[in-house]
């Protein structure tokens, strides 16, 4: 097969793969240049082409090459386009930074900065203690427990921490490294007869930052390595930082004894952007990768639509980059709602009581039919009064009928409940945070 062909029958395992619309945007502008001595080069338009399958298909490629050609290949990328802006080439002089301290067996990723997060009142706590953990580890608060939902930013402040501890000090040890990762080692050292090794190598830190923790492994091998990894940086005030998707008291699969290390320290929270962070992370992003003047509209637009998750609001950006640098179309309102229409739905389904229902009775873990039932236990009648309040928030329905949506409750007990169940926000952030997290696991 010459080149040509292979990198056809490429193409048409990738279409497969991902479909035509995919396909079309971003694979077929793509041309295989070169294969030799088992590297593929690739000619993409523009570095939005590259971050973009990075990010959404980091394999693909890869693996496509590989099928048609029947050899392991690795990726080199060429890009077309020929005037970087001054923010690319800071992130690419960063890049081969982070390449050799990667040979190092640091890996962390230079674009997740202190000066690239933006604060909002959801993140501003776990931000300062980040910041603050960076200028004194150790010292400060240790370990620090960041949680929060996926995309908002909890990778980027750890990285953050590293990249800063790694600028402003010398010869200091610092580890990232994901449960998962972690867990691979255990398991492989175990196998391997090298756990003393490993041991070894997590002694002598001074920064351990440890991602996604909830993916621990119930095993026991794995649980007690980290209890010991922990207890042994944390007598030497060594800096800790754990992130998790939630608080460590609702993490199962640890064990109490790891729980409480977690919380020994500071634990602090981000919750999801408000529509005014987002518009701040969307200029910052755009002017990162080198996006001039995005209409405002098409900010609001994403700001707004985009709920949560903030990965995928960069994705959508990237998305509208480089469709616009490949048609030389300026990014409208109507392109932006044109091309994102897979990920953003313009539709929002009205909430209903059932569904409200449904989200309380799983949490509380009680049955449907004992919410509209008429017992009154402690058990029921707090996720009741929870329901209840949830549904006058999300909907316009009336109180009578919520009430009857309870198996036939009136209007004062309605009202009632939602009296309780708003005062006593007020007074327990706690059961409030709940309420939130609730509420927008319905509105989803
Ligand atoms: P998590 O680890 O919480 O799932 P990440 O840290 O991976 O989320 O963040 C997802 C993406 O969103 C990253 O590219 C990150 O840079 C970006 N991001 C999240 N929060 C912010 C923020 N406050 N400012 C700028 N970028 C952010
Ligand atoms: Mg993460």
């Amino acid at each position: 097969m010459n080149i040509e062909e292979i990198w056809n029958k490429s193409l048409l395992v990738l279409r497969d793969k991902v479909g035509d619309s995919a396909y079309d945007l971003w694979f077929k502008p793509i041309r295989l240049l070169q294969l030799r001595d088992a590297v593929a080069t690739l000619e993409i338009p523009n570095r939005f082409f590259k971050e973009w399958i990075e990010d959404y298909h980091p394999s693909l490629i890869k693996n496509a090459l590989e099928e048609t050609t029947g050899a392991p290949v690795t990726l080199k990328y060429k890009i077309e386009e020929k005037q970087p802006s001054v923010q690319v080439k800071q992130i690419e002089k960063l890049e081969n930074k982070r390449i050799r301290l990667a040979n190092k067996g640091v890996y962390l990723n230079p674009k997740y900065t202190f000066e690239n997060f933006i604060k909002g009142n959801s993140n501003q706590f776990a931000h300062a203690a980040a910041l603050a953990v960076a200028e004194s580890p150790g010292k400060t608060y240790n370990p620090l427990f960041i949680y929060g939902g996926v995309g908002l930013g909890k990778t980027h402040l750890m990285h953050a921490i590293g990249n800063s501890v790694l600028n402003s000090r010398h010869d200091v040890s610092v580890l990232y490294i994901s449960s998962e990762q972690f867990m691979n080692e255990v398991v492989h050292a175990i196998r391997h007869e090298k756990m003393s090794e490993v041991r070894e190598k997590y002694r002598h830190l001074d920064l351990l930052l440890f991602d996604d923790v909830q993916f621990i492994a119930k095993t026991k091998a794995t649980q007690e390595e980290l209890f010991h990894t922990f207890n042994d940086l944390y007598e030497k005030s060594k800096q800790i930082v754990i992130s998790a998707d939630r608080p460590p008291k609702e993490i199962s699969e640890i064990t109490d004894r790891l729980r409480s290390r977690f919380g020994m320290g500071l634990i602090a929270d981000i919750q999801p952007p408000e529509v005014e962070t987002k518009r701040a992370i969307i200029y910052k992003k755009s002017e990162i990768m080198g996006i001039n003047h995005l209409p405002d509209d098409v900010v609001n637009f994403l700001a707004e639509k985009i709920k949560t998750n903030i990965r995928e609001l960069e994705g959508s950006l990237i998305r509208l980059a480089a469709q616009s640098s490949l048609t030389g179309e300026k990014i409208s309102l109507e392109v932006a709602r044109k091309l994102l229409k897979d990920i953003i739905h313009d539709d929002t389904r009205p909430v209903t009581i059932e569904a409200v229902q449904k989200v309380v009775c799983e949490f509380y873990n009680i049955s449907l039919s004992d919410i509209k039932a008429r017992r009154r236990t402690r058990e029921i009648a707090l996720p009741r009064q929870v329901a209840m309040y949830i549904s006058k928030q999300l909907t316009n329905i009336s109180l009578q009928d919520i009430g009857n949506g309870f198996g036939g409750k009136d209007h004062s007990t309605v009202l009632y409940a939602c009296r309780q169940v708003e005062e006593k926000r007020g007074k327990d952030e706690t059961f409030n945070r709940m309420i939130e997290n609730l509420t927008r696991k319905i509105k989803t």
